[in-house]
């Protein structure tokens, strides 16, 4: 029941990174999930809390390029990268030879106590690499809430304001502070209260809903935004704004051009820092190396993770100089920050996105996949919007005819999507938001042949 290695299958064009000799194709030996699987499953009920979800519970043994490899031999189609991490492809192949190596010189020193060079080299490229020619510094932590928990600290202390500006729809993480930061009440703050203070949400530039229609959305949202601010809480008094350039969790929601230059213009003029929060966003999912280069935004502190490192645990805070170091010695860090494996697959990371210009392949999946989403919007009423930039792309699910969210039936898509072995994933305050977020290591006939799934769920439901 193990599908056979042919290595034959993979060819340098087809797959720029990704693991070795994993034939490329999904390829299904058992029902999804299979008999390994639902036993692993089983056991994972009574080990780990169900507070831990499951997307789609098989249980991987090998991925790389497009597809993930079960326990049962199924080879699936990945849209997921692991939540937008696996960007260069899992296991790719720089990234293992690095954290190979690394792995048998020493595996952490903590950089706080005897400090190493990789970590530096990171924020050495981040800083060169992140939007702005200004003097830059960066720091490195364990998750993205940790990195945005990180700048919001910084900003405060930078600024010595309190009030921190979020928005409508977005996500920043799960503890206290970033869970405060993040819109939806379920699954994210249910029963988790009370919240951090200080924390006003504002509305968010959303065109597929916006009252008057989208073409008045950049222009009004930011005019309510600047009106609440002044307000209800007083510019003075905003240490910083915190937002997702284009929203993850919250379903893609791509704010209209204008939205955000006129956010960092209020900000600048107001003694503001302007956080932007790449973490889904970042090293080249969205056809730039930062979604905030699509308007020429300049954030003061960017916030990154996912992407960074391939899969090892790294987050990174890069901002204006005068504000990251305005924070006293030891006020900043962590004991695993900036980890020297996450850090050496961190410069493999960036070395991959530039020998294979994985922002020109990130550009290209998004002219494979729009078009052929629009196509079956055209067809299917029920898909309400299609959007997205580069390899961040979602359809929305809405009742026909109407705006009104349909999360049964996106859940369904979703379902029917996994038993025949293509991994989505959905997402949006309404639940009803259907998100891609394929490896820039997908080969495009495993594009295309997991979007004839998508489909063929769509029609089918
Ligand atoms: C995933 C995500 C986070 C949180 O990152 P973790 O590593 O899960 O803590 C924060 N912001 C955005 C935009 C995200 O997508």
């Amino acid at each position: 029941m193990s599908i056979e290695h042919d290595a034959g299958a993979r060819t340098g064009q087809d797959q720029p990174t990704g693991g070795p000799a994993l034939p490329q194709r999904r390829h299904l030996v058992t029902e999804i999930p299979g008999p390994r699987s639902r036993e692993l499953l089983a056991r994972k009920r009574s080990a780990v809390p169900p507070g831990i979800g499951t997307t789609l519970p098989v249980f991987v043994t090998r991925a790389g390029g497009g597809v993930l490899v079960d326990a049962d031999g199924n080879s699936l189609i990945d849209f997921g990268s692991g939540i937008a991490v696996t960007t260069v492809g899992n296991a790719a192949p720089r990234v293992v030879e690095r954290v190979r190596r690394q792995a048998g010189e020493f595996t952490h020193t903590c950089f706080m106590v005897t400090p190493y060079e990789s970590y530096v080299e990171v924020c050495e490229r981040l800083n060169a690499l992140t939007p702005g020619d200004h003097e830059k510094r960066s720091f490195l932590v364990n998750s993205g809430a940790e990195a945005v928990e990180n700048a919001v600290k910084v900003a405060r202390h930078a600024t010595g304001r309190q009030a921190v500006v979020t928005f409508d729809h977005g996500y920043h993480g799960r503890t206290l502070l970033t869970m405060t930061l993040t819109a939806k009440n379920m699954p994210y703050k249910h029963r988790f209260g009370p919240f951090a203070p200080e924390v006003y949400r504002m509305p968010m530039a959303y065109p597929f809903r916006w009252p008057t229609g989208p073409e008045n959305c950049a222009e009004e949202a930011a005019a309510q935004v600047v009106d609440a601010i002044t307000k209800q809480i007083g510019a003075e008094n905003v240490a910083a704004i915190v937002i997702e350039p284009i929203q993850g969790e919250g379903g893609f929601i791509e704010p209209p051009r204008g939205f955000l230059p006129a956010l960092v213009s209020f900000a600048r003029d107001n003694g503001i820092v302007f956080i932007a929060d790449e973490v889904q966003t970042g090293f080249a999912r969205t056809g730039r190396m930062f979604a905030c280069e699509d308007e020429g935004i300049v954030p003061d502190i960017i916030c990154t993770a996912k992407g960074i490192a391939g899969g090892l645990p790294l987050a990174a805070v890069t901002g204006r100089a005068e504000l990251l170091d305005a924070v006293h010695v030891g006020g900043l860090g962590g004991t695993y920050g900036g980890n020297p494996l996450a850090c050496e697959a961190a410069l493999a990371v960036f070395d991959t996105i530039e020998a294979e210009d994985l922002t020109g392949r990130a550009r290209r999946i998004g002219e494979i996949m729009l078009p052929r989403l629009r196509t079956l919007a055209e067809r299917h009423p029920m898909v309400g919007d299609v959007r997205g930039r580069g390899a961040m792309v979602a359809i929305e699910l809405v009742r026909p005819g109407t705006k009104d969210p349909d999360p049964a039936v996106t859940g369904e898509i979703a379902r029917r999507c996994h038993a025949d072995g293509l991994v989505v994933l959905t997402a949006g305050t309404y639940g009803n938001v259907l998100r891609f977020l394929p490896p820039l290591a997908m080969p495009e006939q495993l594009l295309e042949e997991g979007l004839s799934i998508l489909e063929k769920a769509i029609s089918s439901v």
